[in-house]
């Protein structure tokens, strides 16, 4: 299973990009699945380009962080706990469940999958790999994987105490996003639960390996992640005021005013407030523009309608109306395949038939402001990062933080990132993590 959707996992959020992250998390990852009850199995740990807080186990060896939760921990014994729980799932090959559709709604991600069924092919990943996102073990398989974290933990010499500490940040982030994020949270039991029983079980474990000197290892790992990228990264594509750029690809069109835009390293998918439309752009093939657009009618068997050659913003394009013609439901397309330099994009509005008139000039409003995006403040737009910092004097976090310029507004989140209160003392010479905008 791991094997099959890993392809998929690193397609929709990319690799991030950081040798000695990856390298860590490698080689903490192998050192523990050696000493689990699965040490034969060949495993896979990676951490993936998503700004989200979660980390997630694949049955088959596959573990993956986000670099979101990279961010939160605060030292190498918290990040081992979630390794080691991660990899209990599949040691104890636990069977999970998808989330349902109507979860996966509501977190968003999988635009596609809350159309008709008849659109979710055009969601390319919605059916696949991302699903694996949503999986759902039950109440006693998370007890018994935290159990396991806090046994692997202790055995590679860590301090699972830390482990426990980790749900408290988890707690607060889950109060101040109102429930919302689809993370490590959401899938798990009640934090403030968790915290507890895993105190006690790293207890029982300290005294069982009668070690005097579990790791903590704070100042090492927030030295290795200063720098990390923090929220979204512009460079995978951002919007501002219903236009999407792209700085890397250097495009930019406007996404329809109300409608919930995904973006994904594949693709970006647009999918309307009632939900009986979508769009998407995606790279269309190389080469000419009508090799493109015979590669898109048949990648997704569709039987075109009419055709015509033009030109948007200076573009070369073909744009295409193909229906997709089924037993039991029917969809009409408009395409614009557009040249933009060496790449060739393709611009899909997908409704139903009895729809299309009222969706078309939506999907053509979209589809004829697409251009290169030429404005170098969005092309040089930089993505927030943590910033290890020291503490010049004794003190509260708040007033760190407030001399390392953080704006009143961001306070709560720089200190749930810090996993202290604000008002908790801190000493001048000890490290702290500063958002810098
Ligand atoms: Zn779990």
């Amino acid at each position: 299973m791991g094997k099959e959707s890993d392809p998929d996992i690193i397609k929709f959020f990319g690799l991030y990009d950081d040798k000695n992250l990856q390298k860590f998390i490698e080689e903490k990852g192998q050192q523990m699945a050696a000493v689990s009850h699965r040490k034969n199995l060949k495993y896979e740990f990676k951490i993936v380009d998503s700004p989200v807080v979660n980390a997630f186990a694949v049955p088959g060896g596959y573990v993956y962080f986000t670099r979101g939760i990279m961010a939160h921990f605060n030292n190498e014994a918290e990040f081992a706990g979630v390794l080691g729980h991660e990899i209990g799932h599949i040691t104890a090959r636990h069977s999970a469940k998808q989330y349902s559709n109507a979860m996966a709604a509501q977190i968003g991600l999988t635009a596609g999958a809350i159309l008709a069924p008849e659109f979710a092919q055009y969601a390319d990943l919605a059916q696949t790999g991302v699903g694996l996102l949503f999986l759902k073990f039950g109440r006693d398989a998370e007890s018994q994987s935290d159990k396991l974290g806090v046994e692997y933990s202790t055995k590679i010499n860590y301090d699972a105490q830390e482990m426990a500490g980790f749900f408290k940040t988890l707690d607060r982030l889950q109060g101040q996003s109102g429930g919302e994020v689809p993370d490590f949270l959401s899938t798990h039991p009640n934090p403030a639960d968790r915290e507890a029983d895993v105190a006690k079980l790293a207890d029982d474990w300290k005294r069982k390996v009668k070690s005097k000197d579990l790791k903590v290892n704070r100042n090492s790992y927030l030295k290795m992640i200063d720098g990390i990228v923090y929220g979204e990264d512009p460079k995978q594509g951002f919007i501002e005021q219903n236009v999407f750029y792209h700085p890397v690809l250097k495009f930019q069109f406007d996404t329809p005013k109300g409608w919930a835009v995904q973006n994904t390293p594949e693709q970006v998918q647009m999918v309307a407030q009632d939900n009986k439309a979508m769009m998407l752009l995606t790279l269309a093939p190389a080469g000419s523009l009508e090799a493109a657009a015979e590669a898109i009618l048949k990648n997704y068997q569709l039987t075109l309608v009419e055709s015509k050659k033009g030109n948007v913003n200076g573009q070369s394009m073909i744009a295409m109306i193909a229906d997709q013609i089924s037993e039991q439901q029917s969809i009409r397309t408009l395409i614009y395949v557009i040249q933009n330099g060496k790449n060739n994009y393709a611009m899909i509005g997908v409704t139903l038939p009895s729809l299309f008139d009222s969706y078309a000039n939506t999907f053509k409003g979209s589809m004829e402001s697409f251009k290169t995006l030429t404005d170098q403040e969005k092309i040089n737009k930089q993505p927030e990062r943590i910033r290890i910092k020291t503490v010049q004097q004794n003190g509260t976090l708040a007033q760190a933080l407030k001399n390392y310029g953080t704006s009143d507004k961001r306070m709560e989140e720089a200190s749930i990132l810090n996993g202290i209160k604000l008002e908790d003392k801190v000493d001048k010479g000890m490290l702290i993590k500063v958002i810098d905008d």
